[in-house]
């Protein structure tokens, strides 16, 4: 790919916007690597942490939101820990990521089953005040149209007492579906 590295590149609106957002100042990365050198799930990601700030640094909008990595991230922080500038990539990419939902950004194959499986945990969560093995997988199956993911081990599972058939709600659930009502007010103000 041929970047553009003119000065309307460097400033353009997508990093000031990004930079305004994770608080982070983009001109502080200086492109040494060593976040990408620790992350463990380097090798499922399209691009590396360093490649990705240099996608915001040059104002490239469709590949910093259309990419696996912003998706496929453990949010585990090892970046973090590592840059050297202080960079806090981990919010960088939390900004990206919340960019590419508002922005109705299609991501990539791998990342959308990634994306799936948030959107089954976090029903999940409201539904039953805690994680139900049960009820995610049903809802992940359905929802990724993989409708025989984990089927095989299931019976193993039922037999071994591992999961329940029947997910039980937390007390005061109510609190916790407000709690997430008002994030999704907030979120789409
Ligand atoms: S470690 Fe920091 S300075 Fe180095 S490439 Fe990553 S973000 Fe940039
Ligand atoms: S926070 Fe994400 S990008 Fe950073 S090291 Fe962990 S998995 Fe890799």
């Amino acid at each position: 790919m041929k970047w553009d590295i003119t000065e309307h590149a460097l400033h353009s609106e997508f990093r000031a916007e990004v930079e305004k957002l994770s608080g982070q100042n983009l001109g502080d990365c200086y492109q040494c690597g060593k976040c990408s050198g620790g992350c463990p799930v380097l090798p499922e990601l399209d691009l590396s942490p360093n490649r990705l700030l240099r996608m915001v640094q040059l104002g490239l909008e469709d590949e910093a939101l259309r990419n696996e990595t912003v998706w496929c991230c453990a949010a585990c922080g090892t970046c973090d820990s590592r840059c050297p500038m202080g960079v806090e990539i981990l919010r960088i990419i939390d900004v990206l990521r919340e960019m590419a939902k508002n922005r109705n950004v299609t991501p990539p194959a791998t990342a959308g089953r990634v994306l799936t499986f948030y959107r089954s945990f976090l029903d999940c969560v409201q539904e039953f005040g805690r994680l139900s093995e049960v009820a995610l997988m049903g809802s992940y199956n359905m929802n990724s149209g993989r409708l025989w993911t984990n089927m095989v081990k299931a019976p193993w599972f039922f037999l071994k007492g591992k999961v329940s058939l029947s997910p039980h709600k937390i007390r005061q659930i109510d609190r916790l579906q407000r709690a997430f009502k008002r994030v999704e007010e907030i979120e789409s103000q």
